[in-house]
């Protein structure tokens, strides 16, 4: 008999976080997605310039390929983590092409679902319990979260702008405890700084005094204004033995849900990396990774296109984040604005009025570490015309 319902525990009756939950810090703004919608349902409008996507059309042949793949039976299967040749052969063609650097396409290269993912779990192939790891402060979230998942002692190195936003390579030297990973991003996100090839040499440099594995977050290497032509650990003698190299199709070809990239460099730790993410994941989808191949060999103008839209987006937003009182710099590289905070505000506080007096979304440094407070980015996530709205709105609220 059905005496009306049965009483359940709920999950929180039985089940608390473990420590290591815990032990993260709540992400600041977390309400942001709540107050925008409920922005918008009352009528009112949002510039959203908080996301790093700058929502372009991805490339044609893109989704000419994937239309076909998806028809393919073979491409259903799973890829493992050998995935698709086809797409690790063109992977090797494109760093041949940008980095003129020979590499092995089956043991030099590993087809990653999305960068991220990969990004945190070389933290497992690395690093024993108790190891130290250097993760840039303010810093993408896989550096601190694998490293801190990993168990290792993790040392946030603060990115300062007198220092150009490096970390210095005597920072790496005198590390305290057993080094053993170094995570560095280049064009940075979110200091938009970038680094020459003498940076990252004396970085490899470093590492190998100290036996670390330097990760090189290589992400923008493809969006980078004025001419500036961004380096990677190919380009420097003794980088791969140093090293491995995270690249993504997220920014370089706008196709960040597609969830393609691609990890380069040693050897071991590329096997290691390898052997981790067989008890994680078991591939990406090969009609893909075929979509992948396709737009990594075809002719670079796409990324000539797509950086010719960002350029202007670069300018407009200079000149109206310029009119509206910001600090601005022009970005040599990434998809962002990276300014002081213009007011006695924390960065939460600032960005917080702005989105509920303003509508404009922006993201408080701090929300990438406590080495981001008293700084502001600004993605590129919206056309050249939008822009001086975007900075009359925040000159207003000013
Ligand atoms: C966007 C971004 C990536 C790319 O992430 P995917 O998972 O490949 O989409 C990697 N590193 C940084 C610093 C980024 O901002």
């Amino acid at each position: 008999m059905n005496s009306g319902p049965v009483p359940v525990p709920t999950a929180l009756d039985v089940w608390a976080p473990p420590r290591r939950l815990q032990g993260l810090q709540p992400y600041p703004l977390a309400d942001v997605p709540d107050i925008k919608a409920r922005l918008l349902a009352e009528g009112g409008s949002v510039i959203d310039l908080g996301v790093g996507d700058p929502g372009l059309p991805v490339p044609g042949i893109a989704l000419d390929t994937l239309r076909e793949a998806v028809l393919d039976p073979a491409l259903s299967k799973y890829g493992f983590q050998r995935g698709l040749p086809a797409y690790r052969e063109a992977i090797a063609g494109w760093l041949m092409r940008r980095f003129g650097a020979a590499v092995d396409p089956e043991l030099e290269v590993l087809p990653v679902i999305g960068s991220k993912e990969a990004i945190a779990l070389t933290a497992f192939a690395v690093l024993d319990r108790g190891d130290s790891v250097l993760v840039p402060d303010p810093g993408y979230a896989p550096y601190f979260g694998g490293s801190y998942f990993a168990g290792a002692d993790v040392i946030r190195v603060p990115l300062r702008p007198e220092e150009g936003f490096l970390i210095p390579p005597e920072t790496i030297r005198s590390a305290p405890g057993k080094l053993r990973l170094v995570y560095l991003n280049y064009p940075n996100n979110p200091t938009t700084a970038v680094a020459e090839a003498s940076y990252l040499e004396e970085v490899v440099t470093a590492c190998r005094e100290r036996n670390a594995v330097l990760l090189f977050d290589n992400a923008y290497s493809e969006i980078t204004f004025d001419g500036f032509r961004a380096p990677g650990l190919l380009d420097i003698d003794g980088g791969r033995e140093v090293g491995i190299e995270f690249h993504s199709m997220s920014k370089t070809y706008n196709m960040t849900g597609w969830r393609l990239g691609w990890a380069t460099g040693n050897r071991t730790v590329i096997s290691a990396l390898k052997r981790v993410k067989t008890f994680f994941d078991t591939g990406s989808f090969m009609a893909l990774q075929a979509a992948g191949a396709a737009v990594l060999n075809d002719p670079d103008e796409y990324i000539r296109w797509s950086l010719d839209h960002l350029t202007r987006r670069r300018e407009a937003a200079f000149k109206a984040f310029r009119a509206a009182g910001l600090d601005v710099t022009k970005p040599r590289g990434t998809l962002y604005l990276w300014f002081p905070v213009p007011t006695q505000e924390s960065a939460e506080e600032f960005c917080r009025r702005l989105l509920l007096d303003a509508g404009v979304v922006l993201l408080p440094g701090s929300a990438m570490g406590e080495g981001g407070e008293g700084f502001v980015r600004a993605s590129l996530a919206i056309p050249e015309d939008r822009w001086e709205e975007a900075g009359g709105r925040i000159r207003e609220a000013l």
